[in-house]
């Protein structure tokens, strides 16, 4: 059986605690405003379930994947507590804030082939979670086409990740099922 050492998990559940902590005041952006929280914790779910992923440090970085990013956690105190590794995964899957959005997309798709191959599991892992989000609890005030060309972009990141996983297939299989959901949506805005 495939298990964490007593350490490993000690320190996954001081990342949870650290997540939750930081995220404490943010929600998705979904019409139930479901608490942020859940999110890194499906993605780093993923990591383990469907990856089959048991380096605590890529599961631990999948639950701070969004940290620096969205919450202005300093590097230096994810590297105290988690170790330079989990900072290095986490700063290559996160945007780069201080560039207007339409760069960070193209940087995405640029930098995805050049990634380790920790950061882009967590990186198709993430691509999951918001391609099933965009297609069953999205942002209410998204047109259809919005969300159609989100799809086409997060294939575009993870099309250059070009990583032959279970995790690859499972994007692939959620986005036809979000197409083909979409398809049949009739666009409310
Ligand atoms: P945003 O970056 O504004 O929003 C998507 C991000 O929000 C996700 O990557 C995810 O990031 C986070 N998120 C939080 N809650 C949800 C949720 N319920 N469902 C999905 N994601 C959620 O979107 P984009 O700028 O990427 O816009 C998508 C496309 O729309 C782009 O291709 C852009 O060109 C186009 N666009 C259209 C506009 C319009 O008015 N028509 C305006 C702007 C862009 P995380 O994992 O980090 O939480
Ligand atoms: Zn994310």
């Amino acid at each position: 059986m495939d298990c964490l050492s007593f350490d490993d998990f000690s320190l996954f559940l001081t990342a949870l605690g650290y997540c939750a902590e930081k995220h404490r005041m943010q929600r998705r952006k979904d019409a139930r405003r479901t608490p942020y929280l859940n999110h890194p914790i499906e993605v780093a779910e993923l990591l383990w379930r469907v990856g089959g992923v048991r380096d605590a440090r890529v599961v631990i970085a999948a639950l701070l994947h969004d940290v620096i990013e969205d919450t202005g956690a300093r590097p230096e105190e994810i590297s105290r507590l988690f170790g330079e590794e989990v900072l290095s995964l986490v700063l290559e899957v996160s945007d780069d804030k201080s560039l207007p959005k339409a760069a960070r997309k193209k940087l995405q798709i640029a930098h995805a082939p050049g990634l380790s191959r920790g950061a882009k599991l967590i990186k198709i892992a993430d691509k999951i979670c918001n391609v099933r989000d965009i297609t069953i609890s999205p942002p209410p005030d998204w047109p259809l086409e919005r969300r159609l060309e989100y799809l086409d972009w997060a294939e575009k990141v993870v099309s250059g990740i070009g990583e032959d996983s279970d995790l690859d297939k499972l994007f692939r299989e959620i986005l036809t099922k979000g197409r083909e959901h979409l398809e049949r949506t009739p666009d409310s805005t």
